[in-house]
């Protein structure tokens, strides 16, 4: 096993990003300010698990573009290992627009990302397999992920799924190879109507009592970790009775860190990322104390602009918090 690497295997977008006041209708031209930068929930997760401090492999495909040349000077600058698949389609694209008080319309072209194939993910063995953690999302095609889940678990590795985007379908196999799960109160309301029939409103996830709330993650997750991120709320953890994890309670709720906010954009990914570095990097380390940092580095992230490029360095996280 390689010591603390994490692999990612996910997404790579170039963002496009228009702040207008407010957002465009149908038959609407509206002004706004543009700009641009790296985005995909695979690499906003890969640059913060290797700015969290865990040595990090990305596994993605990538255009013959100007895109594709992105991802990889970022990936050298961030000193992740890319393992890209070079695809003839173009690289991923996001068009973003988001209004003046924060909410956002977003369009994503694939592009190279739906290029990723198990037999990819299958030259990539002994690097999953080595791995301290894999962490995984759904903005890729579901059988390339589910094939590095079943390598991850085949071989001990801790595999995590970030069942991200709400939209996206999750097999239910998907969910049995994972050993920890960290949906938003989205995704998590998503996956108990699509995989067990509860109809549970996402909006009342984070005001549910605790109890309640354990049972609904049981049943998602009988034999793992669920994690179910609350936004500014915090998050509420619940493992099953037979693997705590170094933790002294089966659930509990983290509050989120006060900061000055200016941009949420790819905080859940900057808490999966920091959550599966600090797990990767320091295995006998109670869950709770990974919890606690990935809650801290994802506050963090919030005071910056941008998916990826808000990502914090580890030693910024230390100096803000201790
Ligand atoms: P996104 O889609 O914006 O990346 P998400 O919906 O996947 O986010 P959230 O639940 O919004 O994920 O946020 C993940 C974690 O980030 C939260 O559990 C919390 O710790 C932290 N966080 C989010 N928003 C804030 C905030 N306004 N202030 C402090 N921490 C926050």
């Amino acid at each position: 096993m390689s010591p603390g690497r994490v692999v990612v295997v996910g997404s790579f977008n170039v963002d496009h990003v228009w702040t207008c006041a407010c957002l465009p209708r149908p038959g609407e031209t509206l002004a706004g300010e543009y700009h641009t930068g790296p985005g995909g929930k695979g690499f906003n997760q890969a640059t913060a698990t290797a700015r969290a401090g865990a040595a990090t492999s990305f596994v993605c495909a990538l255009g013959d573009d100007i895109g594709g040349q992105l991802a990889r000077a970022l990936a050298v600058a961030d000193g992740i290992d890319l393992r890209d698949l070079r695809s003839d389609a173009p690289t991923g694209t996001a068009g973003i627009y988001v209004d003046a008080q924060g909410r956002n319309s977003i369009v994503i072209g694939p592009g190279a990302n739906a290029a990723l194939s198990p037999a990819f993910v299958e030259a990539q063995r002994a690097l999953l397999a080595g791995a301290a953690a894999v962490l995984v999302q759904l903005e890729s095609p579901g059988d390339a992920i589910a094939h590095a889940l079943r390598i991850a678990h085949e071989a001990g590795a801790l595999a995590v799924l970030n069942p991200a985007p709400a939209n996206a379908t999750v097999a239910g196999d998907l969910l049995a190879l994972a050993a920890a799960i960290t949906p938003n109160e989205t995704e998590f309301s998503g996956l108990l109507a699509r995989h067990h029939s509860e109809d549970i409103a996402a909006d009342s996830v984070a005001g549910m009592d605790d109890a309640r709330l354990h049972a609904l993650c049981r049943r998602l997750l009988p034999h793992g970790s669920v994690v179910v991120t609350l936004g500014a709320a915090g998050c509420f953890v619940s493992h099953a009775a037979s693997l705590l994890r170094g933790d002294t309670h089966p659930h509990y709720r983290v509050a989120a860190q006060r900061v000055r906010t200016i941009d949420t954009t790819g905080a859940g990914d900057a808490f999966n990322g920091a959550l599966v570095a600090a797990l990767a990097t320091a295995a006998s380390r109670p869950f709770a104390d990974a919890v606690g940092f990935a809650t801290r580095y994802a506050a963090l992230s919030t005071e910056h602009a941008g998916a990826a490029a808000s990502m914090p360095q580890r030693a910024d996280v230390v100096a803000r918090f201790g």
